[in-house]
C-alpha cells in the first residue's frame, strides 16, 4: 500500500482510508509499524488541520456513551465533525468493555460526519497509548474538528488520556451521600471540567449536591497556571435529557479560547510531545529488557546476587553492558 496515496485520501476525508490507516496503526507487525511511521510523517508535513482533543473519563455506568452520543450529535448540529476514540487497557481481558458494543452511540455512529473507533484489543497500556496518539493524529489530518478520547479510568489510563488531550473532562454520577465518590485527588487535579451527569428526574437534587461538593473540592486545589478565573469548573448535565450540554460546550470553548490566547494551549501540546518522547524512550528500554536472552541473564544474575556472589550494582552493570552490546 502506498502511504502517500493513503495520506492523500485521509486528508480528502475518506473515512474508509482513515479506518484502514487506524488498523495499520493498531498492528504490531514490524512492516506495518514502519508504514505507520512513514504515514504519520507524511501527514505531519502536509496537513495543518488541528482538532480540539477532548479527553473524557468516567467509571462504567456514569453515562459516557449516552453523553458522547448526545454531545456528539449536538456538535454535528453545529456543523462540526466529530471523531471518538477509546483508551481501554481492559478491553483485551473483558472482550471489549468500552466501545466494543455496537449498540453504543447508535445514532452518532450512523452520522456521516462522525467517526467512532473502539479501543484496540490490547491490554498493554503503553501500546494502547501510542496507538491512540497515532489514531488522534490521523483523525486530525482527516479534518475532524473535535476528537473525543474516552476512557473508563482503569489504572493509569486517565493519565494517558489527559496527556493527549487539550481538555480533560471527568464525568460523574450523582452520589448517594455527600462523600466525594472516592475520586482520587490526582484525577481531580487533571480535570478541566467535572460534569455530574444524570441531573434529571429523581436524581436531579442529588446531582446538584454532588456538583456543589465537587465545586467546593475544586476550589481547594492549587491554582494551575493554565486556568482562567473560575476553572476548573463543576457543572451538572443530563446526557439522557440533553440538558446542560450546550453550556458545557460553551465552557469548553471559552477555556480553549483563553488558553490559545495566553499560549497555554500550545505550551501544553509541547509539554505533551516531550512527555511522550520520554515515555517512548522508557518503553523502548523496557522492551529491550524483555528480550528472552536478557531475561534469562537477569534471572541468572538475580540468583548470583541472592547468593551473595556478586553485588547488585555489579550485576546491574553487567546487564546494562549486555544491552549495549546487543545494539
Ligand atoms: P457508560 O458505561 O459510562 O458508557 O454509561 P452508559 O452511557 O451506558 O449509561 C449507563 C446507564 O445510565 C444507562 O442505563 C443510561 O441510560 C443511564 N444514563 C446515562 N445518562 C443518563 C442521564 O443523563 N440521566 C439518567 N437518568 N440516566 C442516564
Amino acid at each position: 500500500m502506498d502511504m502517500t496515496e493513503l495520506a492523500r485520501r485521509i486528508m480528502a476525508q475518506d473515512r474508509r482510508a482513515l479506518a484502514r490507516a487506524i488498523t495499520l496503526v493498531e498492528s504490531s507487525r514490524a512492516d506495518h509499524r514502519a508504514q505507520t511511521t512513514a504515514l504519520i510523517e507524511i501527514l505531519r508535513e502536509t496537513s495543518d488541520s488541528q482538532a480540539l482533543r477532548v479527553g473524557l473519563s468516567g467509571t462504567p455506568g456514569v453515562g459516557k456513551s449516552t453523553f458522547i452520543e448526545s454531545f456528539g450529535l449536538m456538535l454535528l448540529r453545529e456543523g462540526l465533525r466529530v471523531a471518538v476514540l477509546a483508551v481501554d487497557p481492559s478491553s483485551a481481558r473483558s472482550g471489549g468493555s468500552i466501545l466494543g458494543d455496537k449498540t453504543r452511540m447508535e445514532h452518532l455512529s450512523r452520522e456521516p460526519n462522525a467517526f467512532i473507533r473502539p479501543s484496540p484489543a490490547q491490554s498493554h497500556l503503553g501500546g494502547v497509548a501510542r496507538r491512540t496518539r497515532e489514531a488522534v493524529a490521523l483523525c486530525e489530518a482527516a479534518g475532524f474538528d473535535v476528537v473525543l478520547i474516552e476512557t473508563v479510568g482503569v489504572g493509569q489510563s486517565e493519565t494517558v488520556v489527559a496527556e493527549m488531550s487539550d481538555l480533560f473532562v471527568l464525568l460523574l454520577a450523582p452520589a448517594g451521600g455527600d462523600e466525594l465518590q472516592g475520586v482520587k485527588r490526582g484525577i481531580m487535579e487533571m480535570a478541566d471540567l467535572i460534569l455530574v451527569n444524570k441531573a434529571d428526574g429523581d436524581l436531579k437534587a442529588a446531582a446538584q449536591r454532588t456538583c456543589a461538593d465537587y465545586a467546593g473540592a475544586l476550589r481547594l486545589l492549587r491554582k494551575r497556571p493554565q486556568d482562567p478565573e473560575g476553572f476548573p469548573k463543576a457543572m451538572t448535565v443530563s446526557a439522557l435529557q440533553v440538558e446542560g450540554l450546550e453550556t458545557a460546550w460553551s465552557e469548553m470553548r471559552a477555556l480553549t479560547r483563553w488558553r490559545r490566547e495566553t499560549g497555554h494551549f500550545a505550551s501544553r501540546r509541547a509539554a505533551q510531545a516531550e512527555y511522550w518522547f520520554g515515555q517512548e524512550v522508557r518503553q523502548g528500554l523496557l522492551a529491550q529488557l524483555d528480550q528472552p536472552e536478557v531475561r534469562a541473564l537477569m534471572q541468572d544474575m538475580g540468583r548470583e546476587v541472592a547468593q551473595g556472589r556478586v553485588t547488585p550494582t555489579a550485576a546491574a552493570l553487567e546487564i546494562l553492558e549486555k544491552l549495549r552490546a546487543n545494539r
